[in-house]
């Protein structure tokens, strides 16, 4: 376990962090991107034992329940996402995803940042990697996948760049800290790599054609239509927060953010 919350059970104001949060409409918003992946991710114990637990924190939890979450922050036409648990246990980006959506709350943004932290809550809840059989990764290209949902929705938001972020354990592949890119067809999938991977202290694994030696994988898809994207691993025990992994994971997020000229 990474960190032990001593406890728990804040008081119940999510109402109140409802409200704070819609006051200024145009800063921060939320909606269900789709509806049949919902989940108890609290459920899962392992990624729940490791949360900072806040209000806000909890009030994304709860809205879980509906199915994917898409949160929206900040304003602007430079607009990139952030997304994690597209694989279910890999849990470090997921519980990322959290602080940093707790952090960008109260910081100017030089653009909107959208952010999925839980691609498929449901397969969160139960600690697997794959959503309804199916890993997420090597699907998107199939229509009506949850994948080529999140897809479509990165084309109609008109998203500049996409990063994926991930955890790999030691004995798995890649087996390291690294940012996963292609030069072709988009050349700046490769200057994010490289910007994340300096700042970051990982390996850049760069493949020269988008799809090749992934078929179906977010970062693929986006790079294939243009839209520049990488995909961001950090080690981890599969299903469980390794020692300053959600730091590490936390840590690429803002590199990317960094490089769009977000923050
Ligand atoms: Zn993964």
């Amino acid at each position: 376990m990474e960190q032990t919350v001593a406890s728990h059970n804040l008081k119940d104001n999510v109402t109140t962090i409802e409200k704070s949060l819609f006051t200024n409409n145009d800063y921060f918003s939320i909606t269900t991107l789709y509806s049949k992946s919902q989940g108890y991710v609290s459920g899962n114990k392992n990624l729940f034992a490791n949360m900072d637990y806040t209000p806000l924190t909890k009030f994304i939890l709860k809205e879980t329940l509906k199915g994917t979450p898409l949160i929206k922050l900040g304003s602007g036409d430079l607009k990139v996402m952030i997304i994690a648990g597209v694989h279910g246990n890999e849990l470090p980006p997921q519980n990322a995803a959290l602080m940093l959506i707790n952090k960008l709350q109260n910081l100017h943004l030089n653009g909107t940042v959208y952010i999925i932290p839980f691609a498929a809550p449901e397969a969160t809840m139960y600690n697997i990697r794959n959503y309804n059989g199916q890993d997420i990764n090597r699907s998107s290209m199939i229509k009506g996948s949850l994948g080529n949902l999140i897809i479509d929705k990165i084309k109609d938001l008109g998203i500049t760049y996409v990063a994926d972020f991930h955890s790999t354990a030691l004995n798995a592949n890649p087996g390291k800290e690294g940012v996963f890119c292609t030069i072709k067809p988009s050349p700046k999938s490769f200057d994010i790599a490289s910007f994340i991977s300096e700042d970051t202290n990982s390996s850049i694994i760069n493949y020269n054609n988008a799809g090749t030696m992934f078929k179906g994988a977010i970062e693929d898809e986006c790079n294939l239509i243009g839209i520049p994207a990488v995909t961001c691993e950090v080690i981890s025990s599969i299903g469980r927060v390794s020692l300053g992994s959600t730091k590490r994971s936390l840590n690429q997020m803002i590199s990317f953010l960094k490089y769009c000229n977000i923050l």
